[in-house]
């Protein structure tokens, strides 16, 4: 496939606006898979605040890190990415390189713990607010679940209405796949 897949995609995003010494955000740690990906595009310069609810996702993360010799320039919050306003230093709104969700459930954990719509949007509302010009928010758009089907519907319907001058808004998806492949929005400050 010369196109990009969906993963892959999420991470060139990413690549194209975040440097060294960069702060950013990883609104669901789950594996840390992104959030390892995250530590080496910012190095020991630059700081990624990651986020997950459940003690699992941020020991699994914890490990990950560590076996790559990351975790110097992160942050683990066992914590709702809807509490990021709070929790992430002053110093860092307004300047945030870019921001990664994956939306759903822990892969190979506890399928009934999921991101939900209310938290979902006021993560993203309040972490747009963070990003400098230029930065990204990534949200990986997983709907094959029931909760996952309304949290698609009320997140196109919110990103939809952002105001152009504000942002730049993007999907990127399979339009011919079957069983409701994950697919990408994301949010470009302007
Ligand atoms: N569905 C994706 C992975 C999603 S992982 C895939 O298949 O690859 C989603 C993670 O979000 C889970 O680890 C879950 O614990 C976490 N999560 C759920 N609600 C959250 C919240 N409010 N804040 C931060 N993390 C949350």
């Amino acid at each position: 496939m010369n196109v990009l897949g969906i993963l892959p995609f999420a991470r060139q995003l990413l690549q194209n606006v975040v440097s060294k010494g960069d702060s950013v955000i990883d609104g669901t740690a789950g594996n840390g898979h992104d959030t390892l990906f995250l530590a080496q595009l910012v190095g020991e310069a630059g700081r990624v605040y990651a986020f997950d609810i459940q003690e699992t996702a941020i020991c699994k993360t914890k490990e990950r890190l560590l076996e790559h010799n990351a975790l110097t320039q992160v942050t683990l919050f066992q914590k709702g990415h809807q509490e990021a306003n709070g929790l992430v230093p002053a110093n860092v709104h307004g300047n945030l390189a870019g921001a990664i969700f994956n939306l759903g459930y822990l892969p190979g954990g506890d399928k009934s713990i999921v991101t939900t719509p209310e938290t979902t949007l006021k993560a993203i509302h309040d972490i747009f607010l963070m990003l400098k010009k230029g930065g990204i928010i990534v949200l990986v758009v997983y709907h094959g679940h029931e909760e996952g089907k309304k949290e698609k519907a009320q997140l196109l319907d919110y990103v939809s209405n952002i105001n152009q001058t504000d942002g730049h808004v993007l999907s990127y998806q399979f339009l011919n796949q079957k069983n409701n492949p994950p697919f990408i929005v994301a949010i470009e400050k302007r």
